[in-house]
């Protein structure tokens, strides 16, 4: 085997999405064993608890995880995040979110083609958050080290995906301490890598930017909760969440989840848009060192997107989330 793939299918839509992985990974004949794991509101509901010691256990030891959304409900009864505590049990400290316009797919721009590079183990995402009486505070932990590493990583992507620039993103003015740490650390980075431009940009200048002239954003670095927003902004520019992958990348292990939600709205609907998982899946591939194979997911994903024929209703179709695999699965024959 090329690989132990350890795989959540989730909740609300996310069995739906990751057997649409699964049938098309099978398809491509990939040398992988897929070890299931449950993880989530289901199983929280069975057993109290959202994920078990011996889960973790098997996300450490397997070579990937390949995760399907999980619901976190809100509020303070309710449990932590699955991929929260998974990314910081086993340390995945980049959240990677490629954003780009793929012909077919209804897109509010088309010169879109950027990577968000999210930190992913602490910010406003540090779990330190407590009432006192009537108010309640949140702790935004920034350290030195977590920002250089993922300015680092950042600046790798762009060399290795001969990527023109890089672009902090943070709100120094206003948080002078934490996003002061943060875009000292990034420009310090940047004297290590002169022939990647660097240019810094506060974060609602950012949005605007997304929204008018997003043509002129490459990779962008930034601390958690800003990459979480931003990256549902840059989706929503090129058709959705639903056509949007991710990878949480560590030094050890890597795991890779859509960026959409559990979409209870649409569960059980057989509605699901699959090309975000796929996506992701495809990502995956290319981790594992399997780069034909992730290259022609990909292809067979954007082969199907253009034909526009067998597309979910997310972006415009009328196709269900299997009549979309199938195609895809014709698709990969095809190629
Ligand atoms: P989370 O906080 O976990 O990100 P959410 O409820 O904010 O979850 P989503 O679950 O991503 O957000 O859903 C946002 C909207 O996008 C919903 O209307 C949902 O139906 C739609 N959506 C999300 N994923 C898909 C998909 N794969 N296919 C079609 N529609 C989707």
């Amino acid at each position: 085997m090329a690989g132990r793939v350890a795989v959540i299918r989730g909740d609300g839509i996310g069995p739906e999405v990751v057997d649409a992985a699964l049938k098309v990974l099978e398809a491509m004949d990939v040398d992988l064993e897929f070890i299931h794991c449950a993880a989530g509101y289901a199983l929280w509901k069975e057993r109290g608890l959202q994920i078990t010691s011996e889960t973790l256990e098997t996300l450490k030891s397997s070579d990937v995880i390949l995760k399907g959304p999980t619901i976190t409900p809100v509020g303070p009864a309710s449990y932590r995040s699955v991929a929260v505590t998974i990314r910081q049990a086993l340390n995945l400290y980049a959240n990677v979110r490629p954003v780009k316009f793929r012909e077919g797919v209804p897109a509010i721009h088309r010169q879109v083609d950027l990577v968000i590079v999210r930190e992913n183990t602490e910010g406003l995402y540090a779990g330190e958050e407590a009432y006192m009486g009537n108010s309640a505070i949140s702790t935004r932990i920034i350290t030195r080290k977590a920002s250089e590493r993922i300015a680092k990583f950042a600046f790798e992507l762009a060399k290795k995906q001969r990527r023109r620039k890089v672009t902090a993103v943070h709100k120094a003015n206003i948080l002078k301490a934490t996003d002061g740490l943060f875009l000292e650390a990034c420009r310090e980075v940047a004297k290590n890598y002169p022939e990647i431009a660097f240019e810094d940009l506060l974060v609602d200048a950012a949005a605007m930017r997304l929204v008018m002239r997003p043509q002129e954003l490459d990779v962008i670095v930034t601390t958690n909760m800003f990459g979480d927003i931003l990256s549902d902004e840059a989706a929503g520019l090129v058709g959705g969440v639903g056509v949007a992958p991710s990878a949480n990348i560590g030094e050890r292990n890597a795991m890779f989840e859509p960026v959409h939600g559990a979409a209870p709205d649409i569960a059980g609907l057989g509605i699901a848009n699959p090309t975000a998982m796929l996506l992701s899946a495809s990502m995956m591939l290319d981790y594992l060192n399997m780069r034909e194979k992730a290259k022609k997911l990909e292809k067979a994903v954007e082969n199907v997107l253009r034909d526009r024929k067998k597309t979910t209703p997310d972006i415009g179709g009328k196709a269900k989330t299997m009549e979309m695999v199938e195609a895809i699965i014709d698709e990969l024959e095809a190629l």
